[in-house]
């Protein structure tokens, strides 16, 4: 049985805001086994990238963890001080964020930009570091390394560019690699490229990944687990093969009606979720989902549902489910 390199228990993250304490995340649980993909999955606003930025405690000045644990293999690094989550950071987790030129300094060499992450993390000479760069740099598919060191993030193309970012992620050999919408800022025929590269190196290399993304049709074809978010919340969790055959939340519903079939009827239109994720500010007492569920009932806007596993591995948030896990929808 392969154990987790990753374990959310019960998470909770707060924004200071000028109107107060916002909480962007709430009792949100989940684990990344050794060697496995989980892809948290939802739309912009759900709280995705919130929760991987926690977990990295990347949250700035104004966010915090104010519930919950988070455990990276086994310790609990919740509120590890500053000093040893850089030891951690790029080392143990590293991240591949949505748009490289955020990560990468304009005014550095990529070749400077790279060795650092080896000189920082390993007790290798330069000349072991240069060999190492360039041999990242062929693994991420770059056929003149030279070239492309010597160079300014600004010369490379977006998909070089996340090529880069991704060879630097791997430069420490992490245990886990959180991939935050790796491909959303970059041309639709290089992202397939992207995606196979990352599947690719997560096979051959091992490393446990998390992959955020608002896509179901990337999560069919990279995950192994699948955890959907709803407005700071998970609503479902399971198995990718038991979510896509048997998903029981109403939002895990509407996004799957919503991506495009490539073998189905084109006229048929695919079908949007009416409305969008309220505002943190407006949640009611009940159900997060309700204004915008099909299915919802009085109760539903009363009483808030709890997270239930409907059967083993299979946790839904929905009163369809109830309490105890009985499903009768
Ligand atoms: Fe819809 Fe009610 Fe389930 Fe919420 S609890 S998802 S409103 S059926």
């Amino acid at each position: 049985m392969s154990q987790d390199v990753l374990q959310a228990d019960h998470l909770q993250v707060a924004f200071d805001t000028e109107n107060g304490e916002l909480i962007c995340v709430d009792d949100v649980s989940f684990s990344v086994a050794s060697g496995k993909n989980v892809a948290l999955v939802g739309e912009s606003g759900c709280g995705k990238s919130v929760t991987s930025l926690s977990i990295l405690h990347l949250l700035g000045k104004h966010g915090k963890i104010t519930g919950g644990t988070v455990r990276f293999q086994g310790r609990d690094i919740t509120h590890l001080p500053e000093r040893e989550m850089d030891h951690i950071r790029g080392a143990e987790i590293s991240i591949i964020f949505q748009e490289p030129m955020t990560s990468l300094n304009p005014v550095l060499t990529i070749q400077y930009q790279m060795e650092e992450i080896l000189r920082l993390h390993t007790g290798n000479s330069g000349q072991e570091n240069h060999k190492e760069v360039q041999r990242l740099l062929t693994l991420v598919g770059i056929p003149n390394p030279e070239r492309v060191l010597k160079g300014y993030p600004h010369e490379l193309s977006g998909g070089m560019r996340q090529r880069v970012m991704i060879a630097m992620s791997l430069a420490c050999k992490p245990k886990l690699i959180i991939a935050d919408e790796p491909t959303t800022a970059l041309d639709v025929t290089i992202q397939a490229q992207i995606l196979a590269l990352i599947k690719s190196l997560h096979e051959q290399t091992g490393t446990s990944l998390l992959l955020i993304t608002h896509d179901m049709g990337v999560v069919a074809e990279m995950a192994d687990e699948v955890v959907v978010m709803y407005a700071g919340q998970v609503v479902e969790r399971a198995d990718v093969f038991e979510l896509f055959d048997h998903h029981r939340h109403p939002y895990t519903e509407g996004l799957m009606q919503s991506i495009p079939q490539l073998d189905g009827d084109v006229s048929v239109p695919l079908t949007p979720i009416p409305g969008m994720v309220p505002s943190l500010r407006e949640m009611g007492t009940g159900c997060r989902f309700a204004p915008r569920c099909k299915y919802a009932a009085p109760e539903c806007s009363a009483r808030a549902p709890a997270l239930v596993e409907v059967k083993p591995g299979h946790y839904v948030r929905c009163h369809k489910y109830g309490e105890e896990g009985n499903a009768d929808g």
